[in-house]
């Protein structure tokens, strides 16, 4: 089967690209690029729209799996915003065994093509740390690493940590995990210690280790750690490890509201002079108080009853948020959760937003909008085939309108699918056309293998 892409602006930032070119897809793959209209089986019109590669989420958090099946929530909203790979098990979660997650994808398919992270909570707490606030004992630790090193052996592409959600995780602790990403020059994520008066220390003692080993890393969702007014010192400092060597990019996410459950770390005493606001900032997303913000009194109650309750914190400054994406070290992530369909609608949304809101609105080029949305996630995950497409290049491609591409998800209504995306292929196979998902089984595990 031959199909031919016609008459779009191709962008391609990871091989410099942006014009008016065809694309022929056989087997999966870009086997020509060309301004001919070569004959194909199957000829896709793209008039006035662009063919850019498939969308990457470096940074989101996976569905969960139910009587062992995936069930896909999340997958299915990633794939109608154009996302074709994820990166999961972000922040030190994950909600299965990262690889064995990823063997579950290769078995039955999935709404979009599945990389993972091994998360360091999660491997901590099966290694019998259930104390998030505890130091790990050294037998524990042994058992850890163990796990974690045979997880990356495995194909998963790196080690993520949520030191903010496990705040008994030295500095120690993370460079002993850090040390096994050495061996086939695996990435280092973390979500810091600390956001907001301590997001630099907190950045610092993750960027360090990274440092200590050589090792490729990422700050992630920004937004949420540096956007009370602390964003230019912050991206000083990143600025300042790259210029000494360090591979170090950061993620971030195109709203000024953050999501988080009502019984995590992140509201532990303290944090209303954190982020200088009071209870009314937080919006329950679950349960009776649905769609209401928080008193004292529903907080303190909510969050002794029903801790896994989500919530959203409307306290970042819009100008911390906009100045992250004019920063080229910084990609789009979407740091993306829903449970049950439940969350923020940056799970939905958030990559049509960025053309939306900033490339319409004039604060960013649409090549560069791409660029942070494909050639960076893929090359920080050391993805060759991906976030490109050139030939050779794997057919993971998405079709949209740059006129009217936009997000519809709101906090309100979190999984509302996008308009202005025509088309989204994996390996050549159309997933979702105008909205719809056609097929949900086309994504495949991505896994990280070789020294
Ligand atoms: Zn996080």
């Amino acid at each position: 089967m031959k199909t031919l892409i016609k008459n779009g602006l191709l962008i391609d930032p990871a091989d410099k690209i942006e014009a008016k070119l065809n694309l022929v897809i056989e087997n999966g793959k870009i086997t020509l690029v060309t301004e001919e209209e070569p004959e194909a089986d199957e000829v896709i019109d793209a008039e006035g729209m662009v063919v850019a590669p498939g969308f990457i989420d470096i940074h989101m958090h996976e569905d969960p799996v139910v009587d062992g099946k995936i069930e896909p929530c999340i997958f299915n909203t990633m794939a109608k915003m154009g996302v074709t790979t994820v990166l999961a098990g972000n922040c030190g979660e994950c909600l299965y065994h990262p690889t064995k997650y990823l063997d579950l994808v290769d078995r039955d398919g999935a709404p979009v093509n599945v990389a993972m992270l091994a998360g360091h909570i999660w491997f901590r707490e099966h290694a019998g740390a259930t104390d998030k606030y505890a130091k790990i004992t050294p037998e524990q630790t042994k058992i850890m690493k163990r796990e974690i090193a045979e997880a990356l052996r495995d194909g998963a592409m790196g080690v993520s940590f949520g030191v903010r959600y496990a705040p008994g995780t030295t500095q120690e602790e993370v460079e002993d995990v850090a040390e096994l990403c050495v061996e086939g020059d695996r990435m280092i994520a973390a979500h810091i210690r600390d956001d907001a008066a301590m997001v630099c220390p907190s950045a610092v003692e993750f960027l360090d280790v990274a440092k200590k080993f050589g090792l490729s890393a990422e700050v992630s969702h920004i937004g949420s750690m540096a956007g009370f007014g602390q964003m230019t010192e912050f991206l000083q400092l990143v600025d300042r490890y790259r210029a000494n060597g360090l591979r170090v990019l950061c993620d971030c996410y195109p709203y000024y509201a953050f999501s988080t459950q009502i019984g995590e770390t992140t509201y532990d005493e303290g944090f209303l002079e954190r982020y200088q606001t009071d209870y009314s900032s937080i919006e329950m997303c679950e349960g009776k108080y649905k769609g209401q913000r928080c008193t004292k009194e529903i907080f303190d109650e909510m969050r002794r009853d029903f801790p896994d309750a989500l919530t959203v914190c409307y306290v970042m400054k819009k100008e911390d948020v906009d100045l992250a994406f004019s920063d080229s070290g910084v990609m789009l992530a979407s740091d993306g959760v829903l449970n049950c369909g439940q969350g923020h609608p940056r799970a939905a949304g958030a990559f049509p937003r960025l053309i939306a809101g900033f490339v319409r609105q004039g604060t960013l080029s649409l090549y560069e909008a791409v660029n942070k949305m494909t050639a960076m996630p893929a090359e920080k995950m050391g993805l060759a085939d991906k976030g490109r497409l050139s030939v050779g290049a794997d057919a993971d491609i998405v079709i949209f309108d740059p006129e009217t591409i936009a997000d519809r998800a709101t906090f309100e209504e979190p999984t509302l699918p996008p308009v202005g995306i025509r088309r989204v292929m994996i390996g050549g196979k159309t997933a979702v056309l105008d909205g719809e998902l056609l097929d949900g089984t086309l994504g495949r595990s991505v896994r990280k293998t070789g020294k």
